[in-house]
């Protein structure tokens, strides 16, 4: 786990803590090209001077190859592996390897950077790499080599309907919902346009997937007339979208259960889904719980013991409460059934996206006994932080019921002779999470670190979640 726990940190810590890890809203706007090639890939501030747009030439090529400059007043000499090439302050005319090369708009010193004009670099960079670059200037997007992502959509329209989007490569983009619409913003892919900017379905449920890029990044948009759920499969190069439940069929007979962890040859799990839907129970009452096994993939989480990663115990831990939380009637979606890497934005906008009842987030730790019981400690912001705001404090309406919840775990665990104690923190995402959450942190139980690790011990540690948390289920709102 890592999180700011209640004693350590005073309201005003909190704040700062959340200012520091969100930008403000100004840099957000600022404008950046990303840049994508084989060796690397990053994102640079452009530079308006004069009404153009200008970006730095030792930023842009130091990351791309062996870079040095030499600067003799208004003259500046860069050499880039084997090209030398000359710029002057002020002038479009410049030389390159050799070769005159006219600059669209004059060249700029400034603060001892070079800076040329964004709109010369599908002329100016092949001069110095070789190749072409795909440029695609009013998005700032600037591809070298063969490295774009393309993507095929498929629309399957069997109930609910099901849009499958495939890359060539692996992707994560961040995913966020609104009523009506689910948003993919990729950053660090090169994605490129699947064919036209926009593909209609003759669908009652998803009706349109629309493209568009912008500022260093590309999206896709997904319309539909239901609240829509991605789910992540073949090692991050295939998107599921699906309806969270079907609304837009009313009486239609509820999903087979899905299948979950999808496994490769070799036996190791090589696909992850953000969400897997299960059902069990009457339809009629059935409440979704969102389990979320912390950590995953390159994040690891605490080191439990010299081999065993809080990820792994938190993903075993997770699998059991959601057998647990069936036998009493819930629908369960686990946010991961691999080890994969989630954001916290993502784990919230999933669990927001899929209206849940109640969110229930997992951690391990090798120190303490027993369990711990988190539910939000709330960042004290100003009402005027507008949308950050809104998405910091989302918890705020369910946080009585989270609390209730809470303290009855902590006495469901006592009562099995479970060590268990209930405390509020600043743990994301809990406070992005619109429904009743909370985070359940194993520690050892009488046998050490042993525990951590023991179906038996897991398995009595989830059953008293899910014989605490059952009782609520009427008020946790049925899945429409
Ligand atoms: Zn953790």
């Amino acid at each position: 786990m890592r999180w700011t726990r209640t004693s350590l940190a005073s309201p005003a810590l909190v704040i700062l803590l959340a200012l520091a890890l969100f930008p403000a809203a100004t840099s957000a706007d600022e404008k950046r090209l990303s840049v994508y090639s084989a060796v690397a890939t990053y994102s640079l501030p452009v530079i308006d001077r004069a009404g153009h747009e200008y970006i730095g030439l030792l930023e842009l090529l130091e990351p791309l190859g062996r870079v040095s400059v030499e600067k003799n007043g208004a003259r500046w000499k860069l050499r880039y592996n084997a090209i030398d090439s000359e710029f002057v302050s002020g002038k479009t005319r410049a030389k390159i390897g050799g070769h005159d090369y006219l600059l669209p708009l004059p060249f700029l010193v400034e603060n001892s950077r070079g800076l040329v004009p964004l709109s010369s670099l599908s002329t100016l960079l092949p001069r110095f790499l070789g190749a072409p670059v795909n440029f695609r200037e009013s998005a700032r997007r600037l591809l070298i080599g063969d490295v774009a992502v393309q993507s095929s959509i498929l629309l399957d329209p069997s109930t609910p309907p099901r849009l499958v989007l495939n890359f060539t490569a692996p992707v994560n983009p961040t995913i966020s919902t609104e009523p009506g619409k689910l948003h993919m913003l990729f950053k660090r892919e090169p994605v490129v346009p699947p064919g036209g900017q926009s593909i209609s379905f003759d669908n009652k449920v998803i009706t349109q997937v629309g493209y568009s890029e912008s500022n260093g990044a590309a999206a896709l948009d997904i319309s539909a007339n239901a609240p829509l759920m991605a789910t992540f499969s073949n090692g991050g190069r295939t998107i599921t979208v699906s309806a969270a439940q079907s609304s837009a069929t009313p009486g239609a007979a509820p999903p087979p259960p899905t299948a979950t962890a999808q496994q490769n040859p070799t036996g190791t799990p090589a696909a992850g889904q953000i969400t897997s839907a299960s059902s069990s129970g009457d339809a009629s009452h059935r409440v979704l719980a969102v389990v979320d096994p912390a950590h995953g993939g390159t994040e690891r989480g605490a080191a439990l013991t010299g081999t065993l990663a809080e990820k792994d115990v938190s993903l075993g831990f997770a699998r059991l409460l959601r057998h647990e939380l069936e036998q009493r009637g819930f629908s369960v979606i686990l946010l991961r059934d691999a080890d994969l890497n989630l954001t916290l934005d993502q784990r919230a906008g999933a669990a927001n996206a899929a209206r849940a009842g109640i969110y229930i987030s997992l951690h391990a730790a090798s120190q303490g006994t027993g369990a711990r019981v988190y539910t939000a400690l709330l960042p004290v912001e100003s009402p005027s932080n507008g949308t950050f705001h809104a998405w910091n404090v989302a918890q705020a309406r369910a946080l009585p019921i989270s609390r209730t919840v809470a303290a009855a775990i902590v006495s469901e665990m006592q009562k099995r002779q479970l060590r268990a104690r209930g405390s509020s923190a600043s743990l994301r995402p809990l406070n992005n999470v619109l429904m009743p959450a909370l985070a359940v942190e194993l520690a050892p139980g009488p046998n050490g670190l042993a525990d951590l690790p023991s179906a038996n011990y897991q398995q009595q540690a989830a059953a008293a979640i899910a014989d605490a948390v059952a009782p609520f289920r009427d008020r946790m709102g049925v899945q429409p």
